[in-house]
Formats: structure tokens, C-alpha cells, sequence
């Protein structure tokens, strides 16, 4: 098992332990301790709290059914492709 499959499993154990409801509560809790880390100084807290916020995307991600999850990989897929083409907007004007 890689490092990453051995993530998903933890995070997969840790959902069907909690449930969905109480993990999409923990995550809004996890993204404003993410957002007050962000604006502060220090480095070492916002790594922690970075690593509470991926945590709990990973558990959002595979709570998606697939036909969700693709919905979302081409959602980022839209978003990563409209940044580069301002980016590209801004390099030509
Ligand atoms: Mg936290």
C-alpha cells in the first residue's frame, strides 16, 4: 500500500466512524482555524491547521459518488484552466 492509499484508508475509517454530517461540520470548523492560521505569523500553525483542512477534504472527496467526483475533478479542471488563461491575458496586455 502507498503512503497515499494508506491515507485514504485512515481518512475512509475516520468518515465511517464520525459520518458525513459531523465531518462537513468539523471541516467549516477546520477551514476558520485554517483561515485565522493564515493570517498570523506563525509557520508551524499553519501547517497544522493546513494538514486538519486536507484531512478534511479527503473525506469530503471520497464521500462523492463517482459521478460527483467527476463532476468535481472537471469543476478543477475549469478553474485551473480559466487561472492560467488570465494569467495568459495578463502577460499579453
Ligand atoms: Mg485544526
Amino acid at each position: 500500500m502507498t503512503k497515499n492509499e494508506e491515507r485514504l484508508e485512515k481518512c475512509r475509517d475516520i468518515l465511517r466512524h464520525y459520518g458525513f454530517e459531523a465531518q462537513q461540520d468539523k471541516l467549516v470548523e477546520e477551514c476558520e482555524e485554517l483561515i485565522e492560521a493564515a493570517q498570523g505569523e506563525d509557520y508551524d500553525s499553519f501547517i497544522d491547521e493546513l494538514a486538519d483542512v486536507t484531512i478534511m477534504i479527503t473525506q469530503m472527496c471520497i464521500s462523492l459518488e463517482p459521478e460527483q467526483y467527476g463532476q468535481l475533478e472537471e469543476m478543477v479542471d475549469f478553474k485551473l484552466d480559466r487561472t492560467l488563461e488570465r494569467i495568459n491575458d495578463e502577460v499579453d496586455t
